[in-house]
């Protein structure tokens, strides 16, 4: 796991960074709200909110912007109003100098369930008659399961995660069965035609001709 640790203390930096270091964490260091943007993804950022030429908080800001990245912040006791405004501004978690070891690895591994738990999680697509659980692989017509092969379930997901619009017999091909040359040119209308005949409502995977299938949203 790649962590960046945005801290001017030197001192403060050093002694953390040996911490993490010895926990098995890829360390990058930042000591500037320039240096932490300018610095490459990573999986977490330790976050000072006070910075020398700069706010953390637009740094925090601006990280979660950009994208998907736990961030937990770093502050003084006397700042809580920054707790509040980091967490608000996307800050996942914070911590309070001075902190020891055992406290900010418990908030790293805290934050870092949560974000492989939010990434894990996709929901459920709901069509019609149909739901479609693409957490438990669990698709019901009515509320009543419907028993579906491996190779019909991931094709149905596949439709369902860009349900209404047109997937493209390449990208099916791709999705489920992970090339784009099958033996056979009927493999995808095979499994097409053998789910239809599960799904109570054949008509909700229609045959874009030519290009594709559509999961119908409007049955
Ligand atoms: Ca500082």
């Amino acid at each position: 796991m790649r962590v960046l640790l945005v801290e001017d203390d030197v001192r403060v930096a050093g002694a953390l960074e040996t911490a993490l270091r010895r926990r098995g964490y890829d360390l990058l260091r930042a000591g500037t709200a320039a240096e932490a943007l300018a610095a490459p993804p990573v999986d977490l950022v330790l976050l000072d909110l006070g910075l020398p030429d700069g706010d953390g908080l637009e740094v925090c800001r601006e990280l979660r912007r950009r994208g998907d990245v736990a961030i937990i912040a770093v502050t003084a006791r006397a700042e809580e109003r920054d707790r509040i405004a980091g967490l608000r501004i996307g800050a996942d978690d914070y911590v309070v100098k001075p902190f020891g070891m055992a406290e900010l690895q418990a908030r790293i591994d805290a934050v870092m369930r949560r974000a492989a738990r939010s990434a894990a999680r996709q929901g459920a697509v709901t069509v019609g008659p149909l739901t479609i659980d693409l957490d438990a692989h669990r698709v019901t017509s009515d509320g009543t399961e419907i028993s579906l092969t491996r190779k019909e379930y991931d094709l149905l997901a596949a439709l369902a995660r860009r349900a209404g619009a047109v997937v493209t017999r390449d990208q099916l091909l791709a999705d489920v069965w992970q090339t784009t040359w099958v033996g056979s040119p009927h493999t995808v209308e095979v499994h097409v035609a053998s789910l239809r005949g599960k799904l109570g409502d054949p008509a909700l995977v229609q045959t874009v001709r030519g290009v594709g299938y559509r999961l119908r949203t409007d049955r």
